[in-house]
């Protein structure tokens, strides 16, 4: 048997995950976001400029097609949503100001496979691009809070922020952190080690006990911003409040990716184990990575469906997902009614009754409890009798009541 490649997965029943969808779409909607879609395949150079090469996506987790000798496009397939969104944005030279759009879809990541952790998964994606204005970042936040928490009912969640300064706010600070972590290169992680020379602020993320203790008396880059960047941090913090959204502050929330710049947050779940984090986001400038002439200040924000499903199974029974349509079982006694039963289903799905047809030729008891077990509501019986008279019996399986009504009526019987 070929079973499935390594950290990918099959969904045997979609309905959780159609449902985040669907309430996501209906949420970015009223937020006046437009749905777009972007290729599954990239060029390799389109992340390697816009993520930063020391980052883990870059560096050891991007699936790289191999294509024909002859072809000179290095193509992968996308770990991201974002660096595709803005070459989109750049490419159609887009003049909205500022460009909101969402998208979903499946992302590509050679990670070490675990609970909540695939290498193909899928994200639902918003991005806010030319939009300089902070209040910007509170609307973002703010309108993620409500997605889960009223949208999706969840309550087991906290919301980090954090704020990573400007590129000159971080080129000073990271001097500074520097010289920590060489006072403490003793008492660090060899990757932390490493990290404290290519992307120091990367140590943050370790999960190693020994190095988080120590983190929790590093310098903070919160606390090394410039004028401008104080009174973001500052009107972030204070509209949050206003808007009654809770946060918690966490110095050491720096996200993997190299392109944030200014606010970033993440949505962390106990319920979820050592995988917490279900959404992230952030301000990101890296238009002109990807050939912009001038800077585009921008945000974005992404959550797994796969996560969210994952939380939202314990609490599914409080979630308005539509119940399945009633479903009306037809049953041809023997192989002489099996065209007769399929006109008829052909009959009621063309007027969108959700029909199935039983054509297995097993004994009439047999198939009766068949339709009791998929849960039909009305079950329709055509047998040498029915079929000589035009007629059909049709019985209701929650009331037990059954009728036999020309063929010719059976919309006008079920419509009434
Ligand atoms: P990121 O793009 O890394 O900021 O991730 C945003 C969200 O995507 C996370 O909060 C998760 O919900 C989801 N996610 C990221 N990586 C994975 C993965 N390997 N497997 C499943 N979900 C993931």
């Amino acid at each position: 048997m070929i079973n499935q490649v390594k950290g990918t997965h099959d969904v045997l029943d979609l309905t959780l995950h159609n449902f985040i969808i669907e309430q996501a779409r209906i949420h970015m909607q009223h937020a006046y976001f437009t749905e777009i879609t972007t290729p599954i395949l990239e060029s390799i150079d389109l992340f390697k400029r816009t993520l930063g090469t020391e980052t883990d996506v870059i560096s050891k987790e991007m699936f790289v097609i191999e294509q024909h000798p002859n072809s000179s496009e290095r193509i992968c397939l996308r770990p991201e949503a974002t660096a595709p969104t803005t070459r989109a944005f750049l490419q159609h030279g887009i003049q909205q100001q500022p460009w909101k759009v969402f998208s979903h879809g499946p992302m590509f990541r050679y990670e070490r496979p675990q609970k909540g952790r695939y290498r193909q998964f899928n994200q639902f994606n918003i991005e806010v691009i030319n939009a300089g204005s902070i209040a910007h970042d509170t609307q973002m936040i703010a309108m993620l809070e409500r997605f889960f928490s009223e949208r999706l009912k969840l309550v087991n969640y906290v919301l980090f922020i954090n704020f990573l300064g400007c590129s000159a706010d971080r080129a000073e600070y990271k001097k500074t952190l520097q010289s920590f972590l060489a006072d403490n290169i003793a008492s660090i992680c060899p990757t932390c080690t490493q990290r404290a020379t290519t992307n120091s602020m990367r140590v943050f993320d370790c999960k190693n006990s020994t190095c988080q203790k120590l983190y929790l008396n590093a310098p903070f880059i919160a606390d090394h911003l410039c004028q401008d960047c104080i009174s973001d941090w500052q009107q972030l913090k204070e509209q949050l409040t206003i808007l009654s959204i809770s946060y918690a502050y966490n110095p050491l929330l720096v996200r993997g990716l190299d392109y944030y710049n200014k606010t970033v947050f993440e949505f962390s779940s106990t319920d979820l184990g050592a995988q917490n984090a279900f959404c992230g986001g952030g301000r990101y400038e890296l238009a002109q990575q990807c050939g912009a002439l001038q800077p585009v200040p921008s945000l974005g924000a992404a959550f797994g469906t796969e996560r969210l499903a994952l939380m939202l199974e314990s609490i599914v029974d409080s979630l308005t997902i539509k119940p399945k349509p009633t479903l009306h079982v037809i049953i041809p006694l023997s192989e002489k009614q099996q065209t007769l039963a399929l006109f008829c289903a052909d009959l009621l799905q063309r007027h969108n009754f959700c029909t199935e047809t039983l054509l297995d030729n097993k004994s009439v008891k047999n198939m009766m409890n068949k339709a009791h077990k998929m849960g039909a509501t009305y079950v329709f019986l055509l047998g040498d009798d029915e079929q000589e008279k035009k007629m059909v019996t049709i019985k209701n399986m929650l009331t037990g009541k059954q009728d036999t009504i020309a063929q010719a009526d059976i919309i006008s019987y079920l419509k009434k």
